[in-house]
């Protein structure tokens, strides 16, 4: 037992190491990666479920590292979090994204665009006028912009995130919580927070006709959305028997690889066009 003991400690000390190890080089990959151009934004489409239009897009990032290939935004998000450097890719996201929804308005596609702002990114003193001086560079009405925003975005400092996400709201932005039920949840939020859309989680809409439970967490979700009218989206939505309950329980928008998984500009484009032609 004791030299097993010993043989164990071994294997874990070099297994942390070896953590360490990588998640540096991570850490080093990343900070060039923005640089390097190896960042690019893909698109998943919104469908209304009453019009079966597609109203907006959510834009997802995607990291081609040049040895490892495609790099999980799960991957690297979070160490992006933690040493700071999401500020300046999420700047960078939400430059790209407002680009190209320039660009598809000026193509006669005028799709609102949602983008993933990091609690970080919010924490930002700066990060209204930013958001706000982007659109205007792009010459993009604030309505077509939506930020998505977690429950943890709220806990750091209730009082920053309000003031912050009431002077966007204003400024004509929506606002939407994402992943909800899956935090932090507080009726408290959605009272105090200016937000439009509550997102539910894939987590619960992948078992949604097969677990009772999930079924009842996105009715609640659902009533709770109509109730404090705000719109419900699901994601996450991967077949016609998920959407059909979605919808005539009157979840008003979904998203997920049933429609469509998201998609390089180019291939958006042409989804979009098939979709509504429909
Ligand atoms: P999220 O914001 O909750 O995004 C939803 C995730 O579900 C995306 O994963 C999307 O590709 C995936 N998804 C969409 N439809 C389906 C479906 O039908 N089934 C399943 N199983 N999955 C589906 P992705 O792109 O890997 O992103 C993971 C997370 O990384 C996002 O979760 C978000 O939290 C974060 N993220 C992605 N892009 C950005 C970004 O630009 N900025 C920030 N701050 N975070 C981002
Ligand atoms: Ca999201
Ligand atoms: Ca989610
Ligand atoms: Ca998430």
């Amino acid at each position: 037992a004791k030299e097993g003991g010993h043989n164990y400690f071994q294997f874990y000390v070099a297994s942390v190491d070896q953590e360490i190890r990588e998640r540096k080089q991570l850490e080093k990959d990343l900070s060039i990666a923005l640089h390097s151009q190896q960042f690019h934004l893909v698109y998943q489409p919104q469908i209304n479920l009453e019009t079966h239009r597609i109203i907006g897009a959510e834009a997802l990032i995607r990291w081609e590292h040049p040895e490892k290939g495609l790099v999980p935004p799960d991957d690297f998000i979070p160490v992006a979090e933690m040493n700071g450097s999401i500020v300046e890719i999420g700047q960078w996201v939400l430059d790209q994204a407002c680009w190209q929804a320039a660009r598809w308005a000026s193509d006669g596609m005028p799709l609102r665009i949602a983008i993933n702002l990091s609690a970080v990114q919010l924490r930002q003193n700066n990060i209204v006028d930013e958001i706000l001086d982007t659109l205007k560079r792009h010459n993009i009405p604030a309505g077509r912009l939506e930020l998505e925003v977690t429950e943890t975005s709220f806990m750091t400092n209730l009082e920053d995130a309000v003031k912050k996400l009431k002077r966007l709201h204003k400024a004509g932005i929506s606002i939407a919580v994402d992943d909800f039920g899956t935090g932090y949840s507080s009726l408290t939020y959605l009272k105090r927070m200016p937000v439009q859309h509550l997102k539910i989680d894939k987590q619960f809409i992948r078992d949604l006709l097969v677990n009772e439970e999930d079924t009842r967490i996105a009715n609640t979700i659902i009533d709770l959305g109509k109730s404090l009218n705000l719109t419900v989206v699901a994601e996450g939505v991967e077949t016609a028997e998920q959407e059909y309950y979605l919808a005539q329980r009157g979840c008003k928008l979904a998203q997920g690889y049933y429609f469509s998984k998201p998609l390089k500009p180019h291939d958006f484009e042409v989804f979009v066009a098939g979709f509504h032609s429909k």
